[in-house]
């Protein structure tokens, strides 16, 4: 198979004619050939985005037309919801019955942003008998999109549906671990409706077409997600053109259990929040901090569960943990493993590869207990289906470790005291916080985190702040 470019309506390999290979996860074999974009690739794109900018009727449009377009995107996802799901697991190594998930999740972005355009309003503000002032969005411009290779299609949805909901051209990077499921993209936006030129893709590696893409000076706005590093490295980069910036980073999340929780439904939630999609999800719970009081139950429990679930091939609908995505990822994880019992942890569960999946790049899921705050274990993110769990005894020390790391994505805490919960709640350095509850979303809520984890929210109507800029107008009365 061989993916190329979507530039001005149109499927066109690299100017170069460079192209890189996708590997299979559970096979680690080639089965995909990529165009790799350059900057004469971005250059293309950048020229067809911006003339749908200025000449075309997209960034116009009234709000109701252009959520008509969004919510047939939508149906054109769902039509292809087993095909999306079926080309994710392949590409990513994801189980299939998780894969199903993300489509939906998709085709719900864009009905989502098509609600939020036309039940937004703008502000006004009156000055009696002065001035009226009122605020006028406008899209931004030409949006750069550059997404990771954890459930890629979603993610890519996740901005798309938003940026183009303000009115905005698009231009996407898919990540290159992962690039299969965009390839649909272009036949949905073109049963739904969408003008040329309004939807691009630029297919690469990210130093080179990502970067070309961060320093265009007509991309005015680039969101961003993935590794912190890379956030930084494209910060430094966008700076000659002071660009906005919407950065999702990494994550290293607390789930909290004190010993007056639901223990089994804490139990549930640890299972669930570190080893679902292979546990590469950037709001993980990669930290589990139990009370001293029952950490010596949850740690046996915890470890007597993870080793039930199901490693497997993707494809196969009993599979609970597929394969991780690429065989460069796998190292780091399975080097990560290494260390933390070089460490001295205590490993309770996993930490190998099935015997029964000797190709492809399968972990079986792992816990690890005894973490004490100065290990790497307990402070880098591994992005895979590796879990640390710590004693704490006190609400102090619970804070203390659930803030001890550079991140500040997620945290989970369980707890029946409702005065302890919004103690906490205020003092918890996370962008989000679930109480007694797994990672459900709200897509109304503003996400993002904070210190390492990221700048800026999107979610709802933050999504739309990040896509259009306010030009307030101001009126003597
Ligand atoms: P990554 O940073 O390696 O790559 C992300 C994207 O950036 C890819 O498309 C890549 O090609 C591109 N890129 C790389 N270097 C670039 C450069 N110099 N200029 C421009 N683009 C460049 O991340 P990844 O390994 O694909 O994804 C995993 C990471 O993403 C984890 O850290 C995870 O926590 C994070 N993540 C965060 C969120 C969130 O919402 N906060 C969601 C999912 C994943």
């Amino acid at each position: 198979m061989n993916l190329q470019h979507y530039i001005g309506g149109e499927h066109v390999p690299s100017v170069s004619g460079a192209t890189f290979t996708a590997l299979e996860p559970a096979t680690n074999e080639e089965y995909l050939t990529v165009s790799a974009g350059q900057a004469e690739d971005i250059e293309a794109a950048v020229a067809a985005a911006r003339k749908a900018f200025t000449e075309g009727p997209w960034p116009k449009m009234p709000a109701q037309q252009r959520a008509g377009v969004l919510r047939k995107i939508a149906d054109a996802i769902e039509k292809r919801d087993d095909e999306i799901a079926s080309l994710e697991c392949r590409d990513t190594g994801l189980p299939i019955t998780q894969a199903r998930g993300q489509a939906h999740r998709a085709a719900q972005n864009f009905r989502f942003f098509a609600d939020v355009i036309t039940t937004l309003g703008e502000d006004v503000y009156r000055v009696a008998s002065a001035q009226l002032n009122y605020v006028i969005r406008k899209p931004i411009g030409v949006a750069g999109l550059i997404t990771p290779w954890n459930t890629p299609f979603m993610l890519e949805t996740w901005k798309l549906a938003p940026a183009l909901a303000a009115g905005c051209p698009v231009i996407l990077k898919p990540a290159e671990w992962s690039p299969l499921s965009a390839s649909l993209l272009p036949a949905i936006m073109e049963e739904a409706g969408v003008p040329a030129g309004v939807f691009n893709i630029v297919h690469g590696i990210g130093e080179e077409a990502g970067a070309a893409l961060v320093a265009h000076p007509d991309v005015p706005i680039i969101s961003f997600t993935g590794e912190t590093t890379t956030g930084q490295i494209i910060m430094r980069n966008a700076a000659d053109n002071l660009k906005t910036l919407s950065m999702e980073l990494g994550g290293k999340s607390p789930l909290i259990v004190f010993d007056d929780a639901d223990l089994d439904r804490a139990l549930d939630a640890a299972v669930f929040g570190v080893f679902s999609l292979n546990g590469e999800r950037c709001t993980a719970s990669s930290r589990v901090l139990v009370q001293d009081t029952v950490y010596e139950e949850f740690v046996q429990r915890f470890a007597e569960r993870a080793s039930r679930v199901k490693v497997g091939a993707p494809d196969d609908p009993a599979t609970e943990l597929g394969a991780l995505v690429h065989p460069e990822h796998y190292a780091r994880v399975m080097e990560y493993v290494q260390i933390g019992i070089d460490e001295g942890a205590r490993l309770v569960a996993g930490g190998s590869r099935p015997d029964s999946l000797p190709v492809g790049n399968f972990l079986s899921a792992t816990v690890f207990a005894d973490v004490s705050p100065k290990m790497r274990i307990f402070q880098e993110e591994i992005f895979g289906p590796v879990v640390c769990v710590t004693p704490f005894s006190t609400e102090e020390e619970a804070l203390e470790l659930a803030n001890d790391t550079r991140y500040g994505l997620a945290a989970y805490l369980w707890t029946n005291n409702l005065r302890r919960t919004h103690r906490l709640a205020q003092q918890i350095e996370s962008g989000m916080l679930w109480v007694n509850s797994q990672n459900v979303r709200d897509l109304r809520t503003p996400f993002g985190g904070v210190k390492a984890s990221g700048l800026g929210r999107e979610g709802g109507k933050h999504s739309i702040d990040v896509y259009t800029e306010s030009h307030i107008v101001h009126v003597a009365t």
